[in-house]
């Protein structure tokens, strides 16, 4: 079983995305465990105060250590090891499908979420192993940051999806991005599902589908396309359906 510990101001806003759907059902079948522990309720302040001005000026509040560290060890200090913290960060590695990977290897992950201008320096000085970003943006809470981690993650976790084949093929997996997919009914708005895929004939659908990423990726991923080596059979079918688009 995999295990999440969510340190959070917001602890109300993980259900509603994480307790639906496969992440939801992964849940009830005890094959990943999230939970959310409120910062707030380690506040030794009389007002629950989690967050103070910033040391030098400036604008903005900054999440206090101590709540932070209270919160982090109700569960350190009940395991005989050390979880790896993460706190979610613009600063952070960019995640990406090899993060993923990575992360999908540990049994025990504890997410801090910060808000504001973030957290005090010396609490990722003294628990944070890693920092990860999703992207070159700066959101106003972790929050959502974490439950992107969490999703990624856990749909790597044997069990969590149906068969291994649901995400072996997906885009990122291998470099690539995922084939076009389609479903009934044949004909939508004049446009038919591709012969190929019609036609039962599965080492056709395979060559196709792998011609069909390998353009996409061309095509719309550039950054991606430049880091694959390509054999001669990945080669020529790129050709292929090079030619067939210029047609
Ligand atoms: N003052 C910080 C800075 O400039 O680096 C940004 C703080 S941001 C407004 C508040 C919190 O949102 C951060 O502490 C972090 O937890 C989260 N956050 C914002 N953008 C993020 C991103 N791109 N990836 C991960 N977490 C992010």
């Amino acid at each position: 079983m995999m295990r999440f510990d969510v340190l959070t101001l917001f602890p109300e806003v993980f259900d509603a995305v994480l307790g639906e759907s496969i992440i939801g059902r992964a849940r009830k079948n005890n094959i990943i465990q999230i939970n959310t522990i409120n910062i707030r309720d380690f506040s030794t302040n009389k007002h629950r105060k989690v967050d103070d001005y910033p040391y030098g000026g400036g604008g903005g509040m900054v999440m206090m250590a101590q709540p932070i560290y209270d919160a982090y060890l109700s569960i350190a200090e009940k395991l005989s090891y050390k979880p790896r913290v993460i706190y979610l960060s613009p600063q952070g590695r960019v995640l990406n499908q090899q993060i993923v990977k990575e992360l999908s290897k540990e049994n025990h992950l504890i997410l801090l979420c910060g808000h504001y201008e973030g957290v005090d320096e010396r609490i990722i000085e003294e628990i944070v192993d890693d920092e990860i970003s999703i992207g070159d943006y700066v959101l106003t809470g972790g929050e959502l940051p974490a439950m992107v981690l969490i999703d990624s993650v856990s749909r790597l976790i044997p069990g969590v999806l149906s068969s291994e084949e649901s995400y072996s093929q997906e885009s990122h997996y291998e470099g690539l991005l995922e084939y076009p997919q389609y479903t009934r009914p044949y004909e939508f708005c004049n446009r038919k599902v591709p012969d190929v895929l019609m036609s039962g004939h599965h080492e056709n659908i395979n060559r196709w589908r792998r011609q069909q990423s390998l353009k996409r990726t061309y095509l719309k991923r550039p950054d991606l396309f430049a880091r694959l080596s390509l054999d001669e059979t990945d080669k020529k079918l790129l050709e292929e359906a090079l030619k067939e688009t210029s047609e």
